[in-house]
């Protein structure tokens, strides 16, 4: 058998030495090239604000930042002095909504199948991913499963440490499921106790919340949770063995993605097992304002589980979704050639297929969505870049406003449950997701106004995080072609 290299032969030593550089700068200097404003003291004036609150937008605003924090907002035409040394930055027509808080978010992409007999394998987007989040708008995320945890743990370090651009990450560990070998990547839970053991190593090294994947069992999901509240972690599931009520009753906070994969309605579902079929059937037979699915909807609301909205990724399977022009003039130049080759041929297959389960099961996910929250259910939003690819950070986020509001909600709701919904979850609503005075300058300016036309979203001028305005051309441009490669 060959002997492996020592690490140090395989990191170039001057990638050392840059890192060491890089860490040793003084403030933000390393973010520089990509940052458009970075005055200490700065007001944002004659903004239109849409604060995350669910509240009407409100014409005609100043926003005031100091230290990295909102400190007053008033109205513009009040022409109160402004603060000393301030930069006034004229933002007539434009828009400001709090930085999205994007719940069910990663930073891997699915690698594109080479050959034959390829393994599923996820490379991780180190580089692409996080800038193109913040490029996007979105200045927190909660990764919601997580390929390899130590890289997503240190990226986290260095964007928290002003080393490279990126939002505030939140991240869970590793995947909780079994997966029988099939990706080699994950680890397969053997009982209950390797699951208590995993979630006790994972916490211990760092991560803050969990998620479980389809097929754990009831028992192994019940010593996750106990283990994850022990240390005041929350934890998430994209269930299948396990049904939504279920998982309710065992103390689950959160659960991904929606009714399409809750599989407890699906004839014939044995306990603890992951049915085939079971999507096919919400599709044909479910019928969401039917007794038993309001009863489940009420039981999720009753025991305070949220739920994440992906809606986007969900998109990608119906035939000739998203349209075209959307994903030609953006998607095509992030995804590496490859990538971009891959998902034009996923993609028109689907069409051709045309296959009318996808687009009945979007629907019904969406009248779930609206249900769940009309009942006072806590909906989440986040945009999920996995499936055969095509959802890009921060795109795939901005995308999932836009099929919240084809989903029935007004655009303030929608952005509402992309911000506000997603800081109350993670309990940090104090400081982000909404914009009020004393809270991060956590902020999106948009080219437009978006509670009039959803698709303003897209058009993304300056993304502030902890007061630094990110040029969100600058943060794409920079990674370019990576996405499906770094
Ligand atoms: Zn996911």
């Amino acid at each position: 058998m060959k002997q492996l290299q020592p690490l140090s032969l395989l990191i170039p030593a001057a990638l050392f030495t840059l890192a060491a550089t890089v860490a040793a700068s003084q403030g933000h200097e390393a973010l520089k090239p990509f940052l458009k404003e970075d005055s200490p003291v700065l007001v944002l004036e004659h903004v239109r604000i849409i604060d995350g609150t669910g509240a009407a937008p409100s014409e005609d605003r100043r926003i005031e930042i100091e230290g990295g924090k909102i400190t007053r907002i008033e109205s513009a035409r009040l022409k109160t002095a402004y603060p000393l040394n301030a930069k006034v930055l004229d933002l007539t027509g434009k828009t400001v909504i709090p930085g999205l808080v994007g719940m069910h978010e990663h930073l891997f992409y699915t690698a594109p199948p080479i050959g034959t007999g390829h393994l599923p394998l996820w490379g991780e987007m180190a580089d692409s991913a996080p800038r193109l989040y913040l490029a996007g708008g979105v200045t927190t995320a909660r990764t919601a499963g997580s390929m390899e945890p130590y890289t997503d743990l240190n990226l986290k370090n260095m964007i928290d440490d002003g080393q490279i651009p990126g939002p505030k990450l939140r991240i869970t560990g590793p995947y909780l499921g079994g997966y029988l070998g099939r990706a080699p990547q994950m680890h397969t839970l053997t009982s209950p106790d390797d699951a208590a053991r995993t979630v006790d190593y994972w916490a211990s090294e760092g991560v803050t919340s969990f998620k479980a994947y389809m097929d754990i069992t009831p028992e192994e999901l019940k010593a996750a949770i106990d283990h994850a509240h022990a240390k005041g972690l929350k934890i998430t599931g994209h269930l299948c063995a396990v049904g939504f009520r279920e998982a309710a009753a065992l103390g689950i906070d959160n659960l991904e993605h929606g009714i399409v994969v809750d599989t407890e309605f699906f004839p014939g579902k044995q306990p603890g097992l992951c049915p085939l079929g079971a999507e096919a059937d919400v599709a044909k037979n479910l019928d969401i304002a039917s007794a038993p699915v309001q009863e489940m909807i009420r039981d999720l609301v009753s025991h305070h589980v949220a739920v994440t909205s992906t809606l986007a990724v969900f998109e990608i399977t119906v035939p000739n979704r998203p349209p075209m022009s959307a994903v030609g003039s953006r998607v095509s130049l992030a995804l590496t050639p490859e990538a971009w080759t891959r998902y034009l041929s996923v993609r028109s297959m689907i069409a051709d297929r045309n296959d009318p389960i996808d687009a009945q099961l979007l629907k019904k996910e969406m009248q779930f969505e609206r249900d769940f929250v009309k009942a006072g259910g806590l909906l989440l939003a986040g945009c999920d870049p996995t499936s055969f690819g095509g959802v890009v950070p921060g795109y795939g986020d901005q995308r999932n406003l836009e099929l919240l509001v084809e989903a029935g909600f007004t655009p303030v709701e929608a952005i509402h449950i992309a911000t506000q919904n997603g800081a109350i979850f993670l309990g940090e609503e104090a400081a982000i997701g909404s914009i009020a005075a004393g809270k991060s300058a956590d902020l999106v300016v948009i080219a437009g106004n978006p509670a009039d036309k959803i698709g303003d979203i897209e058009l993304v001028d300056t993304v502030f995080k902890d007061g630094l305005g990110y040029d969100p051309g600058k943060l794409t441009e920079s990674v370019k072609g990576l996405v499906g490669l770094r």
